[in-house]
């Protein structure tokens, strides 16, 4: 069904480009670089943070801007979603703002971050990582695809529904958050303060397809002791003194993972027809050895598994998933005598949660309504990395899918860019399906 203001919506959007463009520059030269020491932290989330909130202001939006204590959020949610040790949140506040509607509809929460991870090397960027350069229809800079461009889209869509006084019963609740980049607690803070809504858009970059599922993320460390001992000599067996080389265990571990990544492959439980990968154990660093001419005295593997949403455990985390790689591990260990006595430890480093909406829920509808009217392609998808939808959705009881623009494999890229059209697509459909959703 079209609505007398989709036209109005439509031609708003496409006529935004130049502002879309500007939009994204600012954004991007504030240097926002996520720091996990506050005190090696600059004044740019502030300084974005601030920016955005004079935009919402100047939109009819009531705004807040306020630093989370990271220490009572750590107190009040420790083992849940996003609540991390060590954060501090001096000087990196949190934006949220508030357009009340007439009363009665329906309202949605845009949400996004504006940290970034740290640029890397120099010379592998064409252009300056904080300029915002913009080549034909492309802009690049850290953060244009990992998500400013993404809240460069949320932002207008609100603008142009407030200049075209599209009528709105349900509020619209706009919150950016710093800290998702390492671990989640901008959004645990934003959940925290109240901010929620019937429904919840997370701008993070899916190349403009609706994407209500998410994986989980679970990092681990596995430590495999052996003995050092002269590399180049005949060895002694190991309980008269003799080496055990860390690097043979460690390829042994390796293998087993394999096999479980094999059967993985196939199992029901670890695949998701809107998932493009099944969950694997996937290993992404690894470490051993002494020096030249030694047996390598211990192993260390990274690896990182993901998991889907039924797979959680109570508390709404990965422990379940856990339980089950170290099991894995202490099995495929029992062959080896030496590992049988001498079992690999796991560390385990990070838990980043999963969610999923359901694909019948009436926001997917809304959008699948919003898709067609823009004439836009409507595709649904599942993102394999996380992001932080789970917070809303679990802990604020605000069903939130990802849709954004920009290829989402460029994240933490250097040269990630993003097109002018992909910004236009996905402000339009937002602003359409904010009209339906909140109408
Ligand atoms: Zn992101």
């Amino acid at each position: 069904m079209r609505d007398e203001f989709d036209q109005r919506i439509i031609d708003a959007a496409d006529s935004s480009g130049s502002r879309l463009a500007q939009t994204l520059q600012d954004l991007i030269r504030f240097e926002s670089v996520v720091m996990s020491d506050p005190t090696k932290a600059g004044p740019g989330e502030r300084l974005c943070q601030e920016y955005l909130g004079r935009r919402l202001a100047a939109s009819a939006f009531t705004t807040e801007l306020w630093e989370p204590d990271a220490e009572a959020l750590l107190r009040k949610y420790a083992g849940k979603p996003g609540a991390q040790r060590n954060r501090n949140f001096t000087g990196r506040p949190i934006l949220a703002g508030t357009r009340q509607g007439s009363g009665g509809g329906k309202s949605i929460l845009l949400t996004g971050h504006i940290d970034v991870v740290p640029p890397g090397e120099p010379t592998h960027w064409a252009y300056p990582p904080f300029a915002g350069t913009q080549v034909e229809d492309k802009i690049y800079g850290r953060g244009a695809v990992d998500m400013k461009g993404g809240v460069a889209s949320m932002l207008v869509a609100a603008e142009i529904l407030h200049e075209l006084q599209v009528p709105l019963s349900g509020a619209i609740v706009f919150s950016t958050v710093v800290d998702e980049e390492i671990g989640g607690m901008g959004t645990l803070a934003m959940a925290d303060r109240g901010y929620h809504a019937d429904a919840g858009i997370l701008t993070e970059p899916t190349s403009n397809r609706v994407t209500p599922l998410c994986h989980g993320i679970l990092w681990g460390k596995i430590i495999l002791d052996g003995i050092g001992g002269h590399a180049e000599l005949a060895p002694r067996h190991w309980d008269q003194g003799g080496p055990i080389d860390a690097i043979g265990l460690m390829r042994f571990i390796l293998a087993g993972i394999d096999v479980i990544n094999e059967r993985w492959r196939t199992d029901p439980r670890k695949n998701h027809a809107l998932m493009e990968l099944p969950n694997q154990i996937i290993v992404t660093q690894v470490k051993a050895g002494e020096h030249p001419s030694s047996a390598a005295g211990r192993a260390e593997i990274i690896i990182d598994v993901q998991y889907l949403p039924h797979e959680k455990d109570a508390a709404g985390v990965g422990g379940n998933v856990k339980r089950e790689v170290e099991e894995h591990i202490a099995r495929m260990s029992q062959v080896d005598p030496w590992l049988a006595q001498h079992p690999p430890r796991i560390e385990w480093i990070l838990d980043a949660d999963c969610a999923e909406v359901a694909i019948d829920h009436p926001i997917i509808g809304a959008f699948r309504e919003a898709s067609k009217q823009a004439s836009q392609p409507f595709q649904l998808w599942g993102m394999g990395a996380h992001t932080d939808m789970g917070i809303p959705t679990d802990l604020a009881s605000t069903p939130t899918v990802n849709f954004g623009p920009g290829d989402p494999s460029q994240a933490h890229q250097p040269n990630e860019s993003v097109t002018v059209p992909d910004l236009i697509a996905t402000t339009k459909i937002i602003a359409l399906t904010i009209a339906r959703w909140c109408r």
